[in-house]
């Protein structure tokens, strides 16, 4: 068996977290979970008494991240793994969709998962070792009307990754976005924000597209254990991925992004190399 890791998964709760919790358990890793509710953690502790440590974290609460990560190294060990998991889907035409909306997106999406690794950074840096995963999604290449947030949010977050993935590199830290298309999870169920319609133009676009990701949901082909098996690979890897796609609809999807933006790129080369000097 591989090494035995520790692992800080953000947002074990339900879904990818959890799977990931428990596949990480089942291999013999410690993992360290986040939830938001002390019923939660007990439940998650109870997985694994000895090797499963619960920790409420909202990760919104800005002030309360480099405490709790000081906590889990001086009590729990060295985090070798970070997964920054914990996150959700806004859902509604952007036009509709208040700023507000956008910040929560942002808050939980983004500036959580930055404030988790910059909290688990300066460790990591000076053992000089640790992987970072920051699970994005297919959202983060491509884009469809009515998830103009969530899109933006998971944009930015493979942006960071990739960027700070460079950053790291020489201390000897990875950090993989690991971005998966649509999988069984509460994701499209009750952990999503949809926000209420109220522009009639809208309605040929939008109304088909809310009705089939709601009557989708619990249905995706993705399967959250797989998934999870998925990551402990990446995981273990020597020469860990940069990205990572999970499921075929995301490498379906991803790779005809790329090639329609190849094409445009190339439709419109003239007009680039037009403003150089
Ligand atoms: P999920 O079953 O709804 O799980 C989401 C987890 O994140 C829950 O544990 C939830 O905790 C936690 N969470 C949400 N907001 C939080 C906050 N402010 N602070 C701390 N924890 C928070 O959905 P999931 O699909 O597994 O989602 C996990 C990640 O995968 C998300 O980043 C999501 O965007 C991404 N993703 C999902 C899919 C998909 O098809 N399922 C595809 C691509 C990417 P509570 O139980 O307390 O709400």
């Amino acid at each position: 068996m591989a090494s035995i890791k520790t692992l800080l998964i953000t947002g074990v709760s339900s879904g990818f977290g959890r799977a990931l919790a428990q596949e990480a358990l089942a291999a013999g890793h410690r993992v360290v979970g986040t939830v938001r509710s002390h019923a939660s953690k007990n439940e998650f502790e109870a997985l694994a008494p000895d090797r499963a440590f619960g920790r409420v974290l909202d990760v919104t609460d800005f002030d309360a991240i480099d405490g709790v990560v000081a906590e889990v190294e001086a009590s729990v060990g060295p985090v070798d793994v970070l997964v920054n998991n914990a996150g959700y889907g806004h859902e509604g035409v952007m036009e509709e969709s208040p700023l507000a909306e956008m910040r929560r997106q942002f808050d939980v999406n983004v500036f959580g998962a930055v404030a988790v690794i910059k909290a688990v950074l300066p460790y990591m840096r000076k053992r000089r070792r640790g992987h970072i995963l920051n699970i994005t999604s297919m959202g983060g290449y491509i884009t469809m009307p009515g998830i103009a947030y969530y899109c933006g949010s998971k944009f930015a977050l493979e942006g960071i990754s990739e960027a700070l993935g460079k950053e790291v590199q020489p201390f000897g830290i990875a950090v993989t976005a690991v971005a998966p298309g649509s999988f069984r999870t509460d994701w499209a169920g009750r952990s999503m924000a949809r926000t209420p319609r109220s522009i009639p133009d809208y309605d040929a676009l939008f109304d088909p597209v809310r009705k089939a990701r709601e009557e989708k949901s619990g249905k995706q082909t993705g399967d959250p254990v797989k998934a999870a098996r998925a990551m402990l690979a990446a995981i273990s890897a020597e020469r860990p991925a940069a990205h990572l796609l999970l499921g075929s609809d995301a490498l379906g999807l991803v790779r005809a992004k790329l090639s329609a933006l190849s094409g445009e790129i190339a439709a419109w080369e003239s007009v680039t190399l037009s403003t150089d000097a």
